[in-house]
């Protein structure tokens, strides 16, 4: 990976097109450590309801328990997030530049690296949550990932399974139709935008493992529980989800 051949290709394409920060403008990375400071990366656990507004905090120092009793019969076995997604104007930009124009789909390296400070913070970074475990992004329909030319969950899996060394499997949960973004849409409508959207090529593969589901912004929750769902039905042990950043 590191070979000197990666390293002045990366130089080269460091000369033709400099890396500018999000937050400042200085030249060099996509963050630089002033900004990156300023993010608030959460120590906590939420469950994948809210209290007043707010996703709930768990108030245990175990994190393996990823939600409360009301919610023991949700499809997700849990949630880890990094950031809130409304407080602060950085972590959206970050968002917005990994999905659209100019498309830095380098910038799953810097986000990748936020996510994992919140699992060593939040106290995550155990061998008992990794072990065993196969990461899965939530996945685009066809169209939409050829115009993007990448699926940005897919690249945020894949530097995590570089960190965590687990491995990635992102040829199996599939999307087969094209949905309208949840945020949109009544209540009602929601779960038939979502309705047979998603599908397993190979469930066998799949069968007795324990799922860490990534995309990058965790909204409504309803897009993950709808994948969870398809996961639970081929015979997984469990699925947690993993997002960059929490709508709130
Ligand atoms: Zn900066
Ligand atoms: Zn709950």
């Amino acid at each position: 990976m590191d070979n000197p051949t990666n390293k002045s290709k990366e130089f080269l394409l460091d000369l033709l097109f400099p890396k500018f920060c999000l937050g400042c403008q200085k030249e060099g990375t996509y963050l630089c450590d002033d900004c990156r400071a300023l993010l608030e990366i959460s120590e906590y656990s939420y469950c994948l309801c809210e209290a007043n507004g707010k996703p709930k905090r768990l108030l245990t120092d175990q994190p393996q328990i990823g939600k409360c009793n009301q919610c023991r019969n949700k499809e997700l076995s849990g949630l880890y997030f990094a950031l809130p997604y409304k407080e602060k104007q950085l972590t959206k930009k970050l968002i917005y530049q990994f999905k659209y124009q100019p498309y830095l789909k380098d910038l799953a390296k810097t986000l990748a690296s936020i996510l994992i400070e919140h699992f060593v913070l939040s106290k995550k970074n155990t061998n008992d949550i990794w072990e065993n475990r196969v990461l899965i992004p939530v996945p685009l329909d066809k169209n939409k990932q050829k115009i993007r030319g990448y699926n940005q969950s897919e690249e945020l899996a894949k530097e995590l399974s570089v960190i965590l060394q687990i491995p990635v499997i992102s040829n199996n949960l599939i999307k087969v139709k094209p949905t309208k973004p949840q945020m949109e849409l009544k209540k009602e409508e929601r779960e038939k935008n979502l309705e047979n959207a998603f599908q397993l090529k190979n469930p066998e593969e799949l069968s007795g493992k324990k799922i860490f589901l990534v995309d990058d912004v965790y909204t409504t929750g309803s897009t993950m529980n709808e994948c969870a769902k398809v996961l639970r039905s081929s015979g997984v042990k469990s699925v947690w989800g993993i997002a960059l950043a929490r709508e709130e």
